[in-house]
């Protein structure tokens, strides 16, 4: 090992921006991938950065339409509004003076398309409003920094002129962490971090890397593998959501197994706040020196300040990467595979197990096979359902990815497989394995091209212990069809779920509903009343408010039911103390923007 204060840093060049990889405003994802019905009623995703991409898909529609007791006809369209009415900016002439005193033009931006893109995540009620309806407060400008001292005076401008900051990563949030409180009658800057994208160095030598807020999720697995290392953090939106965002949103990542966690990846965190700076002179593997001012930010969802760039730990790239699938003949053989895995085994790097739904709907997005490819389907099908008489209507998939080094993979993977064979489990390949994991990219898009199809849909979750998992699972899927009914609603919801991390002490379940909305008065609002009647019934399950997401404005009345009063106002004290004028308004966790600014 060479020695050296450095650790022989390599100072990365930036990500190299691409003209093909333009996201697109009306919706999720990248401009060129989105889902499209041809006439003979087959689904085919455009563009082809994704697998799935370019081939036709019969089955989805006839088992969306099964699956939500109502027939899709592909001709029957609600088209989307997009872009709706989008409200006049504010104005305030001397906090625009003084930002133009230190950002170039070209980083200020009041184009309203963009300004509406900056005031929303992708939550469905943000997401319909902006096809279906309206958004009542957006930003009235988007600015964009370079870099730390930009940041400090863009904050020092806000304080002096009495503007609103809110801080912008990917915008993939699905909390409502980005829409403006409609009563904010200050002039509100998004505050963008996408010219803030850099890996300032990586530190091959003690395995840490400084990364600036910015920098998006795929872009940084693209650049630390050019040089051997892997942060290991990949949420599903890992192709848009940046390090700040992780950091604001408490985020994990789907191979949190090896990883962990973002608080288990992030080393040091700075952050320019209305009370100044915070930083600090050195990153130590690990430290007692008081309250720890990174917990802080975890989860500050841009309350209390803007994240400007963290140091991370390091891995290098595992020797290999295998991808596996077992199937189980129900959603409780596969729970009792995963409680024996966590207990006595090696959890691979990610283990998903998804109910029967889940599973239907992985067989709904498979192409048309011909030739060899289509017997071996047959085959297996033959082979799971007739001779080993699995039933279709129950029976459940696990994925998994391994990672690491030849012989540590070999050793979990065989734990694994005589773990798996104890609860009745069979081995379905790796190609199922890998197809699962690559579908996750695809799916994202769905959202938005059913809701076009008068279909509206949501993922949730939460994290729940082992012994109350189950129960959860069927009471949550129980009250969604008993709210669905309440209502008179057309056809039956489509709810369904699956376990996505593990954990010593229970898992992470993570919810799909959906349900056909046509001649529905408000449906967007419906839907939102019956996400909330979800959560209701998750939190009187034993399951946290959120595993993953956050608060937000989604889940800020729900704070009340599982923190004390004197917590609740602790943290109310906190931002109070920090940002005494309310600076950083985007009023998430219900922290009232009112209020704090009197
Ligand atoms: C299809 C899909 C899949 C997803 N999968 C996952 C998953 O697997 N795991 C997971 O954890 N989440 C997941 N999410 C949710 C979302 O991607 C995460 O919450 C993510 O961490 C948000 O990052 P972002 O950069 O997009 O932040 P944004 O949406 O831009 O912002 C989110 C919040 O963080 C604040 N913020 C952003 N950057 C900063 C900064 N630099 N400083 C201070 N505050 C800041 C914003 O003000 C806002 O309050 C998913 C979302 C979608 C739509």
């Amino acid at each position: 090992m060479s020695q050296g204060d450095d650790g022989g840093r390599i100072c990365p060049a930036p990500p190299r921006k691409r003209s093909e990889d333009r996201e697109r405003f009306d919706g999720w994802g990248f401009a060129d991938s989105g889902f499209r019905i041809h006439a003979n009623g087959a689904v085919e995703l455009s563009g082809n950065r994704y697998d799935l991409a370019g081939t036709e898909l019969p089955d989805l529609l006839p088992w969306i339409s099964r699956m939500v007791g109502i027939p899709l006809d592909p001709r029957e369209v609600n088209p989307s509004q997009y872009p709706p009415v989008i409200p006049e900016p504010r104005e305030n002439p001397a906090f625009l003076g003084e930002l133009r005193k230190f950002l170039p033009d070209d980083a200020i931006c009041d184009d309203s398309e963009n300004r509406l893109r900056h005031g929303h995540g992708h939550t469905q009620k943000e997401i319909y409003a902006i096809k279906h309806g309206q958004l009542v407060r957006i930003p009235d400008l988007v600015v964009y920094p370079n870099g730390v001292e930009q940041v400090e005076a863009l904050v020092a401008a806000a304080l002096r002129y009495g503007a609103c900051l809110i801080p912008y990563g990917g915008g993939t949030n699905v909390t409502q962490a980005l829409l403006c409180p409609a009563d904010e009658e200050r002039i509100i800057a998004s505050v963008d971090l996408s010219r803030m994208n850099r890996i300032r160095w990586i530190d091959p030598q003690n395995r840490m890397a400084c990364i600036e807020a910015g920098a998006v999720g795929r872009e940084i697995v693209e650049i630390l593998a050019q040089h051997g290392f892997t942060m290991g953090h990949e949420p599903d939106s890992v192709e848009f959501s940046t390090l700040g965002g992780w950091i604001a949103t408490h985020a994990s990542g789907m191979k949190k197994n090896r990883y962990g966690n973002i608080e288990d990846l992030v080393l040091d965190v700075s952050a320019a706040t209305a009370a100044g700076f915070l930083t600090r002179s050195s990153v130590s593997p690990r430290e007692s020196v008081g309250v720890d001012l990174r917990r802080w930010l975890y989860g500050s969802e841009g309350n209390l300040g803007i994240v400007t760039h963290a140091t991370v730990k390091l891995f290098p790239l595992p020797e290999v990467q295998h991808y596996q699938s077992v199937v189980f003949r129900s959603f409780e053989e596969g729970f009792a595979f995963l409680y024996d895995l966590k207990q006595h085994g090696a959890p691979p790097a990610s283990v998903r197990l998804t109910d029967n739904l889940q599973f239907q709907f992985s067989r709904a997005l498979k192409p048309t096979s011909v030739g060899l490819k289509r017997l071996k389907g047959r085959f297996e099908k033959f082979y799971v359902t007739r001779v080993k008489r699995f039933d279709p209507d129950e029976m459940v998939a696990c994925t998994l990815v391994f990672e690491g080094s030849r012989e540590e993979v070999a050793v979990q993977e065989s734990a694994l497989f005589r773990i798996a064979r104890k609860h009745g489990g069979l081995r379905a390949g790796a190609e199922n394995g890998k197809r699962g994991y690559e579908l996750t990219f695809a799916i994202a898009y769905i959202r938005d091209f059913v809701m076009d199809h008068y279909l509206l849909a949501e993922s949730f979750e939460t994290s729940v212990s082992w012994s109350q998992t189950l129960a959860l699972c069927e009471r949550v899927k129980r009250r969604v069809r008993e709210e669905h009914a309440a209502r008179g609603l057309p056809g039956v919801p489509f709810i369904s779920c699956r376990i996505t991390q593990l954990y010593d002490t229970g898992v992470c379940v993570y919810f799909y509903c959906a349900y056909h909305y046509k001649g529905v008065d408000r449906p967007s609002e419906v839907f939102a009343e019956i996400e909330q009647a979800a959560r209701d019934e998750v939190l009187r399950s034993g399951g946290s408010l959120s595993h993953h997401h956050g608060i937000g404005k989604l889940r800020a009345e729900f704070l009340s039911e599982i923190m004390s009063a004197p917590m609740l106002e602790w943290s109310r004290r906190i931002k109070r103390a920090v940002d005494p004028h309310n600076v950083f308004g985007a009023a998430n966790h219900g922290v009232d923007a009112g209020k704090l600014s009197r």
